[in-house]
């Protein structure tokens, strides 16, 4: 096992989830009015290693919307189907250095990179228009879906139509990204804007539970083979890319003092995800609805913090 004493690793664990319940800090975000409705008290944490050792605790098996949590995968198929010179063509890889819907493109009138808003849209047009362009919303939302399960290994994956309608209804700092990068002409050709915005919040609509992000994020620490099904969902190539650009960008503008901190690729979501990949060891997904005034989860940053302090799994431990 590459875990050898599971049950005195899992001790710790279980010793960081106490520790963190306590905190009571940070606001749920309000902003997509569904998501305000979120109770605060939920949190979960589940651990799956590359071998397939299982371990959670909390509120563990209740879905919430991946939000941002989807970014690093759509980012992952992009590059599984069209390589990552075409992919970064259209999206850069520096961290923006700020919020992460705002309203701001690099110096070369392209998104910053894959895990800030404006990146992810430029994702959702390259998946739409250049990755089988004959498939409808319909079939392409499918086609998607099954990508996330197959990382999840077959486990819970959903999709919240509320959580959809209302972030639609309530996106004009979306929209006013897109439209921003239409007239700066980032996307493909033949994009239709109003298809790729309704793919966009799609994604982040998508439902896991811990258990599942934690195989997905398991996933990711083996080099896109799922541990549970022994299937290889994403090319190592692929997995790289997305791991380097969690590891700069994942935080949004915290990204920088996390890399320092825990050392550690990771990506956060508006619902209060947080999903952490420790390469070839394990993936970890905590959830916890308050946020800081970044928008990461209070406690799962804090849990984070935790795990580094206690184990070596810093990148530049053990030099
Ligand atoms: N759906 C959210 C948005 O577009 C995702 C952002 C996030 O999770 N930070 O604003």
């Amino acid at each position: 096992f590459i875990i050898p004493d599971w049950a005195g690793f899992t001790k710790h664990i279980e010793d960081f989830y106490w520790t963190c319940k306590s905190n009571t800090e940070g606001k749920v975000a309000s902003y997509i009015p569904q998501l305000a409705r979120m109770n605060p008290e939920y949190w979960g944490v589940s651990v799956c290693t590359i071998d397939g050792q299982r371990f959670s605790i909390g509120d563990t098996s209740i879905p919430f919307t991946m939000q941002s949590c989807s970014k690093p995968l759509t980012y992952a198929i992009a590059l599984e189907r069209l390589g990552q010179e075409t992919v970064h063509q259209y999206v850069g890889q520096e961290p923006s250095g700020r919020n992460f819907n705002e309203l701001v493109l690099d110096y070369n009138k392209k998104p910053h990179n894959p895990m800030i808003n404006a990146g992810a849209i430029l994702i959702s047009s390259l998946l739409k228009t250049l990755i089988k362009p004959e498939m409808t919303l319909a079939e392409k939302f499918d086609y998607i879906m099954n990508y996330f399960k197959r990382l999840a290994g077959g486990e819970y994956l959903g999709f919240n139509n509320a959580v959809f309608l209302s972030e639609r209804e309530a996106a004009d700092r979306n929209y006013a990204l897109g439209f921003y990068m239409r007239e700066h002409k980032c996307y493909p050709e033949k994009t239709n804007l109003r298809e790729i915005m309704d793919f966009y919040f799609q994604c982040c609509a998508m439902e896991a539970n811990c258990e599942s992000m934690s195989v997905i994020a398991a996933t990711l620490a083996n080099g896109g083979i799922c541990p549970i099904t022994e299937e290889k969902v994403l090319k190592p190539d692929s997995v790289r890319d997305v791991l380097s650009l969690m590891h700069s960008c994942g935080m949004y503008d915290y990204s920088g003092q996390f890399a320092f901190k825990v050392g550690i690729p990771a990506k956060s979501g508006v619902s209060g995800s947080l999903l952490v990949v420790i390469p070839n060891v394990m993936g970890i997904c905590t959830w916890s609805p308050p946020l800081d005034p970044l928008g990461n989860s209070c406690r799962g940053v804090q849990f984070c913090e935790e795990l580094v302090t206690e184990f070596n799994f810093h990148r530049y431990d053990n030099l």
